[in-house]
C-alpha cells in the first residue's frame, strides 16, 4: 500500500469535448463503481513555442477548454488545466501525489513533436508501472494493425464510422485532495478576433446549421466550396473543431448520414460529398500514421531537390505581396481569418512551389501556424501533392489568373482583401499590372512567362511524374 489515493487519470490532448469521448466515459464508469478520477489537460509550452503553432490556435484551444470545463463542472468534475514545458512533467507530479491505477487517453496522430512526447510519456508510465489505455478517436489504426492498402482502410472505416457513439459522462468523483504544485495557464482570449471560436457547443451549432441550411446556400456546397467568396459560409467550417477534437468525426459523419433526403434541394448530394471528405480525412491521417516522416522528407525521394529557396520571394508570398491580386487576396484573407477553402490552399501552395520555386518544407510552417485547423495528417499529404513531390499522380499546377477569373469573376474577393485595388473593376483586377502608384507591388514573376516558369519548376523527369508533359491549364483534382 502506497498510502496515496487510488485514481483513474484521463489525459486530454486534441479531444476537447464531452460527447463521444471514450476516456471520459470510462472514467465516469469507474467513478460509478466507487472509484475516483482526475481529468487533466497540459498546455505544453514546448509545443506552443514551435514554428507550427500560434496564439490563434491556442486561443481556440483555450475556448474549447473553458467550454469543456463548464460541461464537466455540471457533473461535478474539476478539470485540471496545467501548464508545463511538456506533459510528462505534470504527469510526474501527479504520479507522486496519487496512485494512478490507469492512464486513459486517445491515440493521437500528431506531428513529430507530439509523437516524441507520446513516446516519452509511454516510457515514463512503463517505468512507473502505470497501465496506459489508448482509445481510437479517429478511424485510424496503429502499428501492425494499420491497414496497408486503401480498400482495407475503407472497409475498416465503414465499420468504425457506423459504430455507436459514446454517451457523455454523467457522474464523477474527484480525488479527495486537489493536486498541488501545478502551474496553470492564462485562458483569457481576445474579445475581437476574425478567426473561428472554439468549443463543443459552437461545433454542434455549426454542424446543425451546415447540414440544415448552409450547405444549400447560393449554388450549394458542392459547387461553392471552390469559391473563396462563398466557401466560408457554405462549407461546414468544422475543420478546427475536428482538429482540436471539440467534435468527433464519427458524430459529424453520423449526423450527415441521418439527414432525410429533401429531393427539391438535393441536400443528400451535399451531405454525401461532406461524408466523403470525412472519409478522406481519416484516409490521410492513416497514411500519416504509417509514414510520419512525410513531415520532413519528400514522399518521392527523387524530388528531394526539386525546389529551392528565396527569402524575398517567401516573404512576399507569406504577406500577400506577390503582385498577383487573387493570390494575394487569398493569402491576406487566410492570414486574417485563419481559414481559406481547399482550392485556394492548393493554389497558394502551387504558386509557392512552381511560380516561386520554394521548397514546401520551408514554407509549410507558415501555413501550419496560420491554419486554425492545422492537422498534420492532411497538411503534409496535401502540401506534397500540391508541390509535386509525391509518387504517381500528375503534378497539380494551378494557373492563378484562370483561378481568379473563374472563382472571383467580378473581383469582389480581390477588392475586399486587396484594398489598394478597391476602386478598380473588370479584367484589370485579375491581371498583375503595374499598380505601384497605388502602393501595390509589381508582379513577383513576369506574367508573360508565368506558365513557362511554373512548368520549368515542375518535375524535371516527367516520366517519373506519371505524365509526359505538364498540361496547359491546371489539373483540377481535389475539391
Ligand atoms: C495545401 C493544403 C493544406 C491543407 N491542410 C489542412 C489542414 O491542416 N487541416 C485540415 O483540416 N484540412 C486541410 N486541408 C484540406 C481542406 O482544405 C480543409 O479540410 C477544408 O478547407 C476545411 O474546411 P471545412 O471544414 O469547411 O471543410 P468541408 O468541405 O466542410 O469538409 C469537411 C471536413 O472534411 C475534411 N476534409 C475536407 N477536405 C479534405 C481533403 N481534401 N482532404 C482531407 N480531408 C478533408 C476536413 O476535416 C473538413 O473539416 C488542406 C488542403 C490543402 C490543399
Amino acid at each position: 500500500m502506497s498510502g496515496r489515493e487510488r485514481i483513474t487519470l484521463v489525459w486530454l490532448k486534441r479531444d476537447l469535448r464531452l460527447h463521444d469521448h471514450v476516456p471520459l466515459a470510462e472514467a465516469s464508469r469507474r467513478c460509478r463503481e466507487g472509484g475516483r478520477a482526475l481529468a487533466v489537460y497540459v498546455r505544453e509550452t514546448g509545443y506552443w513555442a514551435t514554428d507550427k503553432a500560434s496564439e490563434d490556435q491556442w486561443g481556440f484551444v483555450a475556448e474549447c477548454l473553458c467550454d469543456l470545463a463548464s460541461g464537466l463542472g455540471k457533473i461535478g468534475c474539476n478539470l485540471l488545466i496545467a501548464e508545463a514545458t511538456s506533459a510528462e512533467s505534470v504527469l510526474e507530479i501527479l504520479f507522486e501525489q496519487y496512485e494512478i491505477t490507469e492512464l486513459l487517453c486517445h491515440q493521437e496522430t500528431g506531428n513529430g513533436w507530439t509523437f516524441d512526447r507520446d513516446k516519452r510519456v509511454m516510457r515514463l508510465c512503463r517505468e512507473q508501472g502505470i497501465p496506459v489505455v489508448e482509445f481510437l478517436q479517429n478511424g485510424v489504426l496503429r502499428g501492425s494493425k494499420a491497414p496497408r492498402e486503401k480498400p482495407a482502410h475503407q472497409a475498416f472505416w465503414r465499420d468504425w464510422i457506423t459504430a455507436p457513439q459514446i454517451t457523455k459522462p454523467e457522474f464523477w468523483r474527484n480525488p479527495s485532495a486537489i493536486p498541488s504544485g501545478i502551474q496553470t495557464p492564462d485562458l483569457s482570449t481576445s474579445e475581437i478576433v476574425l478567426r473561428q471560436r472554439g468549443g463543443e457547443c459552437l461545433a454542434l451549432g455549426l454542424l446543425e446549421s451546415f447540414l440544415g441550411e448552409r450547405c444549400l446556400l447560393h449554388e450549394g456546397y458542392r459547387v461553392e466550396m471552390g469559391s473563396p467568396l462563398h466557401a466560408h459560409e457554405v462549407c461546414s467550417r468544422l475543420s478546427p473543431h475536428l482538429t482540436w477534437g471539440s467534435l468527433s468525426t464519427k458524430r459529424a459523419a453520423q449526423a450527415s448520414m441521418a439527414r432525410e433526403p429533401r429531393p427539391s434541394h438535393g441536400s443528400m448530394m451535399h451531405c454525401n460529398s461532406f461524408h466523403r471528405r470525412l472519409r478522406w480525412r481519416d484516409h490521410f491521417l492513416q497514411k500519416f500514421e504509417s509514414l510520419p516522416w512525410m513531415e520532413f522528407r519528400c514522399i518521392n525521394p527523387a524530388r528531394e531537390t526539386l525546389h529551392g529557396w528565396d527569402e524575398t520571394f517567401y516573404a512576399r508570398w507569406a504577406n500577400g505581396m506577390t503582385g498577383y491580386p487573387f493570390v494575394d487576396a487569398c493569402m491576406r484573407s487566410l492570414n486574417e481569418t485563419k481559414w481559406i477553402n481547399f482550392r485556394a490552399r492548393a493554389m497558394l501552395v502551387s504558386f509557392a512551389s512552381y511560380a516561386l520555386n520554394l521548397d514546401w518544407r520551408r514554407f509549410a510552417p507558415h501555413l501550419a501556424r496560420t491554419f486554425l485547423d492545422y492537422e498534420p495528417g492532411i497538411h503534409y499529404s496535401q502540401l506534397q501533392m500540391q508541390s509535386g513531390t509525391t509518387h504517381g499522380s500528375p503534378p497539380r499546377i494551378y494557373n492563378p489568373i484562370k483561378q481568379s477569373l473563374e472563382k472571383d469573376p467580378e473581383g469582389e474577393f480581390i477588392r475586399r482583401w486587396v484594398p489598394e485595388l478597391n476602386d478598380l473593376d473588370g479584367s484589370v483586377l485579375h491581371l498583375p499590372t503595374d499598380h505601384s502608384r497605388r502602393g501595390y507591388p509589381a508582379a513577383i514573376v513576369p506574367p508573360g512567362s508565368l506558365w513557362r516558369i511554373m512548368r520549368s519548376n515542375g518535375p524535371k523527369n516527367p516520366k517519373s511524374a506519371g505524365k509526359a508533359a505538364l498540361p496547359q491549364l491546371e489539373l483540377d483534382l481535389g475539391n
